[in-house]
Parts: C-alpha cells; structure tokens; sequence
C-alpha cells in the first residue's frame, strides 16, 4: 500500500439523471464515469488508486476500469459514510488518503498538488468555491459572504481520519470534513475548482459531454468509372441512367466517398482498410453498409457527426432532381436532421475523364465531434 492513496467513493446504486444503470457507470464522452474519476487520480503524488463500490457492482466495476491494472474493489456500505468507512478500513499502512466521488470525475491535476501542500500544516484540506448566487431561506435572504459550497476529493492524514470515522456517532454527515473536525482535526479550505462540479442531472451530463467533445474534419475523395449494363447508384439512391458506375460493390461513389471522410475525421483509415477489395463479401454489396460501419465507429467513440458535404462531379445525370432524395437517404444513413446533409454537384466544362462522360467523381467532408483525449 502506498502511502498517499486515494479513496474513490462510486458505491451509488441510483440515478437522478434518469438513466437505467448508477451514474458512476454511465458513459460519458465515449468512457464510464469511473474511468474518467480514476484516470483523473494518476498523479506522480498519488501512490494508488482504490475504489469502492456498492454490492454485486464488481463486474461493472471491472467493465468500467477496463484494461487499468488495478487492486480488487472495495464494497461499501448502505450509505456514503458506511461506504468512505470501509474503504478507510482497508487501505492498512496509508499516510495520507484523498477522499473522492466518482460523480466529480474531471479532477485537475492542480487540485492535487494544492491539496496535498496544505495537508503539511493540516489533518485536512477540502475545496471549496465562493457561493454566487443568492440564498433564500424561508423568504428571508441569508447572506453568503462567509458560505463556501465544498467539493471533493478531501485529503486528510489517514490515520487521523481513519480514526475520526470510527469514532463518529452522528449518523450520515454533509462531507468528510464535517467528521474531521468533529474529532477536533484542523481541516483548511483551498480554493476548488468549476470542473469538480457534481453531475447529478441530465443536464450536468449533457453539459460535460459537450464541453468535452473537441472538432474533427475528415475529407474524402472518390471515382468510378462508367460500365454499360450496370445500375447507377448515387447517394445510397438508384438513379435512372443509361449506364452506371463499375466496382467491386454497388460502385455508390458518393457514399464512399462519405464513408472515407468519416473516416477520416476517425484517423482510422481507409475504405479500403475496413472493406477490402479483396474480400468476397463486399461483391455487390450495398455501400451504406460501410456508411453505417463508419457511423457506427463514431458512434462507439463517444463522437457525433455535425455535418457533411458532398460535391458530386460529373456532366450526366443531373443531379438536381434527385439532390433531395439523396440528402434524406444520407440523413437516414446517418440518422441526422437532412438539414446537416449538403449534396452540391458540379460539371468540369467538359475537361478530363469526367468531362468526357468516362466517370464519376465525389468528394466529401465531414465535421464530427470527438472526445478530446481519444
Ligand atoms: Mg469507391
């Protein structure tokens, strides 16, 4: 056992946010509520990471840590206090101990080291942020100057806490500071941090997500060249022509091109990487197949697809009479508004292959949104 630990607390077993599993366990921005708690704890200061978790919690618990070697969990209590006792309980030979909840899992780092330096000259140290807003109590205002909303982790001399836990008589308690300096220990306030706000609410959880999804662009280009005796596929619609495109699937070359810029704004290859030419099972195949591969990707990734766009380069057919039929087959592809799907087409005034009617061309970009650290 190291000697600075911190102690997750993700024992919960409700929901106010209104989802079927505890919110601990909640995938946000592509990754558990858990991994993102622990994985905001590795810290050079922070010699081991213990959780605790409520009971019959432990393949959660596993699925939600994935791949992170780890110590066994510890399962906690019928409530927070019983919960933060048993994890004190078992972490034998720590120094120090960071109490923390796995609802406020974007911990800076910085946070850390403020915590840790004024628990030299303290049994504890908590942050704690100004409260803004104006308080109400019974129609009376309360004034606020001296009140500081506290937030988790709380760092506290592990004996000491251990200590004040076991000797506490009075039911639950608002925090762990509260125990603390009722068994008579000193415990400053640092200043806390707007990340470590609690997400209790749709809305806290809608708010993150947004917050931690960052922008990426991908770009894909596509030809296929004209087959007499082949059906014209375009957009994931079949289009009445006198010939169609030549491939090794149904030859859609805008949905390939599509496909790539997703892709694209994955980093994660090519077309041709997921759905080889090779590859029997793509003879004829239709190409929203791979166009929901892609989605499904992004999808799997925590991401959203914002937007996409699509130039369609060729002299014949027209494209115009068929633009809105092509956006809602790519909206339902995608499942996005059509609203976010622009099919734009172009000639190139005769010149080159196109030109001359030998093919198609596309091209495509797509603005997606991704997790951050991904
Ligand atoms: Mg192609």
């Amino acid at each position: 056992m190291g000697k600075t630990v911190a102690l997750v607390v993700a024992a919960g077993s409700g929901d106010r946010a209104g989802g079927d599993v505890p919110k601990q366990f909640r995938i946000v921005a592509g990754r558990p509520l858990l991994a993102h708690a622990v994985d905001h704890l590795v810290h050079p200061r922070i010699d081991s990471i213990r959780v605790v978790i409520g009971e019959g919690q432990e393949a959660a618990y596993r699925a939600a840590i994935d791949g992170r070697a780890f110590p066994a969990p510890i399962v906690g209590g019928a409530t927070r206090r019983q919960s933060v006792r048993s994890g004190l309980e078992a972490l034998d030979g720590a120094e120090r101990v960071l109490i923390h909840d796995a609802a406020r899992p974007f911990l800076p780092a910085s946070m850390i080291d403020r915590l840790l330096d004024a628990l030299e000259a303290n049994d504890g140290a908590v942050p704690g942020l100004p409260v803004v807003d104006s308080l109400i109590r019974g129609g009376e205002t309360v004034p606020r100057g001296d009140l500081v909303r506290v937030q988790t982790p709380q760092a506290f001399r592990f004996e000491a806490i251990r200590r004040a836990h076991a000797a506490w008589t009075g039911g639950e308690a608002g925090d762990d500071a509260e125990i603390a300096r009722a068994a008579g220990l000193s415990v400053a306030i640092v200043e806390g941090d707007p990340a470590l706000e609690k997400l209790t609410y749709e809305a806290d959880f809608l708010r993150v997500e947004a917050a931690r999804l960052v922008s990426r662009t991908g770009m894909g280009f596509d030809v296929h060249a004209f087959a007499a005796g082949e059906e014209l596929w375009l957009a994931g619609v079949r289009i009445p022509h006198d010939k169609g495109l030549r491939g090794h699937s149904d030859a859609d070359v805008v949905l390939h091109a599509l496909t790539d810029a997703i892709l694209g704004a994955l980093a994660a290859g090519d077309i041709g990487d997921h759905f080889p030419a090779t590859d029997p099972q793509w003879r004829g195949a239709p190409s929203s197949l791979f166009l929901k591969a892609a989605r499904d990707l992004v999808e799997r990734a925590g991401g959203r697809i914002d937007h996409v766009d699509v130039t369609i380069v060729c002299e014949a057919p027209r494209i115009g009479p068929h633009r809105q039929a092509m956006r809602e087959r790519i909206a339902g592809l995608l499942r996005l508004p059509a609203g976010r799907i622009s099919i734009k087409a172009t000639t190139t005034e005769r010149l080159g292959f196109t030109g001359r009617g030998e093919g198609i061309a596309a091209q495509a970009v797509a603005s997606v949104r991704l997790p951050e650290d991904r």
